[in-house]
């Protein structure tokens, strides 16, 4: 029997509710399962932190990510006050190299899509470009931003992309715009070209990133897995996002080499906690993306499997989906159907 040791944060605003959901979805899994075991401990970080330990990752919540092999983190309100701490993501993933952001866009059964058959992975660079975070005011009304691209972490987040694109279709779209940014984009597309020599059975292609915003809308199914730099995968992958239903269902990793952290690509909803209302199922499917990383894959696609269930027959559903159904009574729906398909 494996055990894997995770962390859980529950986050800030609508957080706490969507974990309460998932974590209903990870008990059914391992309830069901022969395999593994989870050992889950809950630890403090967010916006709720900053009053009470003066940060939000706090010292005690490091150690415990440190203790697990990967972690499932709530959405969390990012402070924006000056001197503020940066986002806990941002700190998480500079702490743990988490150098790729890998966020899947796929049609789900009764959820309007723009396109019937859309299944691509966005992979974003995730800890340099213009998140770099050194900004200058050089002169008064005159604001500089550094845009930091290295073929070292250029070359590795390409070969996640490869990688990825071997267990799929076999296709990685390299987007970037060097025609304008010639030296940071034109070391990000060199290290792209070097890695695809160790991939001969995966086709490559290249797109500026202004024509890829419109191909997605226009031609979506055609791609299979997108890679670029850190702000251009920001934006394509919250556009992606849209294209089959929205940020209620979208889920994205952020992996590096020894670790990795999931979590809802959408933020805390400050406006709907409390409310019980919000769409539980893009933290249920970063759960699943993180039995994925855990390599736990027969439970990862027991909740696939269960969340396709659920929006197929319509009937549990939020409101953004059109229904009335809260947070939990979706996460205990995905819960019953897992348990249900594992006998
Ligand atoms: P948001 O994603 O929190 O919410 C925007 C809107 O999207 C909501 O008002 C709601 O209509 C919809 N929405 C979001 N999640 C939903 C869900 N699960 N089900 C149904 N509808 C949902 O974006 P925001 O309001 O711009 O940001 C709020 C805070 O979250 C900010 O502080 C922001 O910086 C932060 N944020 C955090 C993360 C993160 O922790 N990874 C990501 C994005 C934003």
């Amino acid at each position: 029997m494996n055990i894997h040791r995770i962390a859980v944060l529950p986050g800030d605003g609508i957080g706490p509710e969507v974990t309460e959901a998932a974590l209903k979805v990870l008990d059914a899994v391992q309830k069901s399962s022969k395999r593994f075991k989870l050992e889950i401990i809950q630890g403090e970080a967010g916006y709720n932190c900053i009053k009470k330990y003066g940060t939000n990752v706090p010292p005690k919540t490091l150690e415990i990510l440190k203790k697990t092999e990967a972690c499932l983190k709530g959405p969390m309100t990012t402070p924006e006050e000056a001197g503020a701490p940066p986002s806990a993501a941002v700190t998480i993933r500079k702490n743990f190299g988490l150098y790729a952001n890998v966020r899947p866009c796929k049609t789900l059964p009764g959820v309007p899509s723009v396109k019937p058959n859309i299944d691509l992975i966005v992979v974003r660079e995730n800890t340099e470009g213009l998140y770099f975070g050194k900004e200058f005011e050089v002169a008064p009304g005159k604001g500089v931003a550094m845009r930091v691209v290295t073929q070292y972490a250029s070359e590795k987040v390409s070969k996640i992309a490869f990688e990825l694109a071997l267990k799929r279709k076999r296709h990685v779209t390299c987007v970037h715009k060097r025609n304008i940014l010639r030296v940071t984009d034109g070391i990000f597309r060199e290290a792209f070209l070097t890695v695809a020599r160790d991939y001969p059975s995966v086709a490559i292609d290249e797109v500026h990133v202004d024509a890829m915003a419109m191909r997605l809308i226009k031609e979506p199914e055609k791609f299979d897995v997108i890679v670029t730099t850190n702000m251009f995968g920001d934006i394509l992958s919250d556009e992606a996002a849209q294209l089959v239903g929205g940020l209620g269902l979208a889920a994205g990793a952020n992996v590096g080499d020894n670790y990795g952290m999931f979590e809802p690509v959408h933020g805390s909803a400050p406006k709907y906690a409390g409310q019980n209302k919000v769409n539980p199922i893009a933290t249920i499917l970063a759960a699943k993306m993180m039995l994925e990383y855990l390599n736990e894959l027969d439970a990862a696609s027991a909740i696939e499997r269960a969340v396709i269930d659920v929006l197929k027959e319509g009937k549990i559903r939020t409101y953004d989906l059109g229904g009335n159904s809260s947070t939990i009574e979706v996460g205990e729906e995905i819960a019953a159907r897992v348990i249900e398909f594992s006998h």
